[in-house]
């Protein structure tokens, strides 16, 4: 299991002659040079690890990045605004008008508006095909540039044959993308299966208490580079003041990402054999369609779950209305355990019959897990499914 204890001997904090064990937070858009000389060497070496000004890089974001370039296994990292920031800035970076770009269903949904309705604007092409590596080589075009896939998905938890994926990626000359967010490092280094860039919504398990928004894209160095030169110039930049609590709770990471794998999977057996549940979708169910490949590369099946109510509309609201440990809201990766029923909440937008393409019912609850008490959630889970009905 990757430590972050093992990152922080590779952080530059020795830099820092008062050698502290936190970095420092610099509230500066500005750095200095001693003289011409100086300017002369910053800029011919173009080193993200001398500052200029703010938006092009500080301390402390350089600090959070040596963290996630090393828990991901990763030749280099960069910090952004948000996790949307993370998924587009790569896109917008490394495709030019007239490129292709290949994206898989069961995608988080802002992405899939960004890639249908923002990227057509800018001469950039897409097909969204099944998280399948077949469906992917058909879908492979003169002009692909770039494949795009999320592992697993949400909410029905797909998970691709990555190594099959990063190997086709690698014969054809495309740059193999993965969004990672809800497996995290603790359950899964894409990296080291071939992949070109991980991308994570740090906004999740990395900050892992629901206080803050982030992003990150770790992986090639040349591809991270043009990537923090878009960010630069686009100006999505994470302020040194979230880049060190990002880097704080970071360090717990593993504990909670452990803790919620083993509190979910009980909680999506448990209601696997529930009366009132239809189905159950979980990464590593035997049920899952893709469970096999969600055991050969995740180390854990992460803080979420979805069932399906046995029953309609009502019968999902009266369920959701009737827990009292778990909350309505969205997100996921924090202590406190949440309810986003996709119907009335992330697909409330997506018109029926194409809902209903997407795998989404009306009584689907997506659940996340935080870090209470496995029986208390039991137990809550239970008397709120007894009442709906
Ligand atoms: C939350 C999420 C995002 C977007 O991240 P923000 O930090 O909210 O901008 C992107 N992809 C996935 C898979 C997510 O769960």
């Amino acid at each position: 299991m990757t430590s972050i204890t093992k990152s922080q001997n590779q952080i530059r904090l020795t830099a820092d002659p008062h050698k502290p064990l936190s970095p420092a937070i610099y509230p500066t858009s500005v750095f200095l040079f001693e003289n011409t000389a100086e300017l002369i060497d910053f800029v011919e070496a173009k080193s993200p690890d001398r500052f200029e000004y703010a938006r092009y890089g500080n301390p402390t974001r350089r600090a959070m990045e040596y963290v996630l370039a090393e828990l991901e296994g990763a030749e280099d990292a960069v910090l952004c605004a948000s996790g949307m920031a993370a998924c587009t800035m790569p896109v917008l970076a490394l495709l030019q008008s007239g490129d292709h770009l290949i994206f898989t269903s069961d995608s988080y949904l802002k992405t899939r508006t960004f890639i249908e309705k923002t990227l057509p604007g800018f001469g950039i092409t897409t097909t969204i095909v099944e998280p399948d590596v077949q469906a992917v080589e058909a879908a492979i075009r003169p002009e692909t540039k770039l494949v795009f896939t999320e592992m697993p998905t949400n909410p029905l938890y797909r998970v691709i044959d990555l190594e099959g994926l990063t190997s086709l990626c690698r014969k054809r000359g495309l740059i193999s993308m993965i969004d990672s967010t809800l497996a995290s490092p603790v359950n899964l280094n894409p990296i080291h299966h071939g992949a070109d860039l991980v991308v994570h919504s740090m906004t999740k398990y990395f900050a892992g208490q629901n206080d803050l928004i982030a992003g990150g894209v770790a992986g090639r160095k040349d591809l991270v580079s043009q990537v923090r030169d878009r960010i630069g110039e686009l100006g999505a930049i994470l302020p040194a003041q979230e880049c060190y609590r990002l880097y704080m709770s970071t360090k717990t990471m593993p504990l909670r990402v452990e803790r919620q794998n083993a509190t979910t999977l009980a909680l999506a057996e448990y209601l696997e054999g529930h009366a009132r549940i239809r189905k159950v979708y979980h990464p590593m169910l035997a049920s899952n369609v893709d469970a096999e490949q969600a055991r050969r590369y995740l180390r854990g099946g992460g803080c979420l779950f979805t069932i399906d109510i046995d029953g309609g509309f009502d019968q999902m609201r009266a369920f959701c209305d009737a827990t009292k440990v778990f909350r309505i809201g969205p997100s996921f990766g924090s202590p406190e355990s949440l309810l986003d029923p996709p119907v009335i909440m992330s697909h409330w937008n997506v018109a029926p019959e194409q809902r209903a393409a997407m795998g989404i019912t009306d009584s689907m609850v997506r659940i996340s897990v935080g870090l209470e008490d496995v029986n208390e959630l039991k137990a809550d889970l239970d008397q709120a499914l007894q009442k709906a009905f």
